[in-house]
């Protein structure tokens, strides 16, 4: 590998294309450029649109340079309509393949960019859904490192599971202890990620593919701290090896209420309006409910939590992600604007893209009803707010049980069984109103328990602000992590 001095340092960073991937790359790539880090996100142009001003923003208020590399996106070829550039952006759930076909084809081009890109890249940071990235790297002779969008919880769970096969004798909806870890965690066959059992045929070689790339790789950065998962941060490193930084919460380089407002998409409302909305509550008020940004409910689901949250009786921000994939929008949006009118006086109503990380860190918010994706637990963590958790699909049964269980600063709404990926559709209501109505109310209410979480909450929040300040712990992994891939491009 050639030599590098440290002011030559330049990281490619390569996220998947879907809003909870890029952000947290985004993220990864100004704190790498606050550690004097030259950056270069590769992305599309229909994703450069959305991310260009919030890199322009950063780079200006720090005078730092992070490029964004954006490479035409082969639609047509790949069997999709021009345009769908990112998973939120699919017509229909079982277009994955294409799209993953799609990704496969930037690498021939980024490798000819690559070539006379300068400084030379020193090493790549890629999504875990990219394996193909492991060969740019090997050509490149550089090392790949993959950005971890999970909890180490979430990887440990997996692993033990996978490896005991302890799921295998059981049905759909019996209950089974996850076997090896240091917290009784209980879980059933139906919440487990798709890969474990009713997973989609055509991704079954990129599963493949990714755990081969994965072998190939040279370490892991992790969007977690030491201090919320310790003993799962050593399993981690037991199974994976010593190069392995764990640096998160990462949105909190965002400090700022521009930085936060301008993180992921362009919303859907005006911020100024929405802080000055949250500015008319008392302290610790208002719930906040967002299932991210890939949840597809169907309308009946939607009208469910909709009711719960009236019912409630408390203020409330609820955003509601337009699908064409479940829902037929003109009868739900007549429902909505029904019951706008009946909470006019306390209710928000977001149809779309949500500030979210603006809204959770206003005084006004004392309760996130989250979907459980990784991004949004963590920033529910670094917020201090206690979490009404509804998973979904994928990994975020795990983080329910996380929230629940581990860290004990949420209640569950009691979901029993993932979602199906591709059959969003036909998912039947798993929510009832009087689920969301008793949880949010457990959370929000001052009784004793609820103080607790609260207690908890605050506490977390507080060890996530330390950990990634100066001195931290997330801090120093992120400079040795920087040393780490210095030396190593230097031999
Ligand atoms: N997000 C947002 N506004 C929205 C929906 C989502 O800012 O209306 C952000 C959220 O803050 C998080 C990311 O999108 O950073 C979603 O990532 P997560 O892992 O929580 O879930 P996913 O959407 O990938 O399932």
């Amino acid at each position: 590998m050639s030599s590098q001095t440290p002011s030559s340092l330049h990281f490619v960073l390569i996220p998947l294309m879907a809003s909870g991937h890029q952000i947290p790359m985004v993220d990864m790539g100004k704190l790498l450029s606050q550690h004097g880090v030259a950056v270069t996100i590769v992305t599309t142009p229909v994703n450069s649109l959305r991310l260009d001003p919030l890199i322009t923003a950063h780079n200006v208020k720090f005078g730092l340079k992070i490029q964004l590399l954006s490479i035409r996106f082969p639609c047509v070829e790949a069997g999709l309509p021009n345009g769908c550039e990112n998973l939120e952006d699919l017509p229909s759930r079982n277009m994955s393949r294409h799209f993953f076909d799609a990704a496969r084809m930037l690498q021939e081009p980024l490798e000819k960019i690559l070539k006379d890109i300068q400084p030379p890249p020193t090493c790549i940071i890629s999504d875990k859904h990219l394996p193909w990235t492991v060969q740019i790297a090997s050509k490149f002779r550089i090392p790949r490192i993959l950005f971890d969008g999970m909890s180490c919880f979430s990887f440990v769970c997996s692993h033990n599971i996978m490896i005991s096969k302890v799921y295998e004798q059981q049905s759909d909806l019996e209950t089974f202890v996850v076997p090896g870890l240091p917290d009784r965690i209980e879980l059933n066959r139906a919440q487990l990620p798709s890969s474990f059992n009713h997973g989609s045929l055509d991704l079954v070689d990129l599963r493949k593919e990714i755990v081969e790339a994965e072998k190939a790789s040279y370490g892991w950065v992790i969007n977690s701290f030491e201090d919320l998962e310790k003993a799962y941060v050593q399993e981690y490193r037991k199974t994976k090896g010593d190069k392995v930084w764990c640096v998160g919460p990462v949105s909190l380089c965002n400090e700022g209420d521009s930085d936060k407002a301008h993180r992921g998409n362009r919303s859907s409302i005006n911020e100024g309006q929405c802080l000055r909305w949250l500015d008319s509550w008392p302290p610790g008020s208002v719930i906040y409910a967002c299932l991210g940004s890939l949840s597809c409910p169907t309308a009946p689901q939607l009208i469910e939590l909709g009711s719960g949250l009236e019912a409630t009786g408390r203020p409330f921000i609820w955003v509601i992600r337009k699908s064409e994939i479940t829902t037929s929008n003109d009868d739900l949006q007549l429902w909505v604007s029904e019951l706008e009118g009946r909470v006019r006086d306390r209710g928000l109503l977001i149809w779309g893209w949500a500030p979210q990380m603006l809204i959770l860190s206003h005084p006004s918010v004392g309760g996130f009803l989250t979907h459980c994706g990784w991004n949004s637990t963590l920033e529910g963590v670094c917020a201090g707010v206690p979490m009404v958790a509804w998973p979904l699909f994928a990994e975020q049964f795990y983080n329910e049980r996380f929230i629940v269980k581990v860290l004990r600063t949420g209640v569950s709404v009691g979901v029993r069984a993932a979602i199906k990926w591709g059959e969003e559709g036909k998912a039947a209501v798993l929510v009832k109103r009087e689920d969301v109505r008793k949880s949010v109310e457990e959370i929000m209410s001052g009784g004793r328990e609820g103080e607790e979480m609260r207690k908890r909450a605050t506490k977390l929040a507080e060890m996530a602000k330390r950990a990634t300040g100066g001195g931290g712990s997330s801090y120093l992994e992120i400079k040795a992590f920087v040393e780490d891939v210095k030396q190593v491009s230097n031999k």
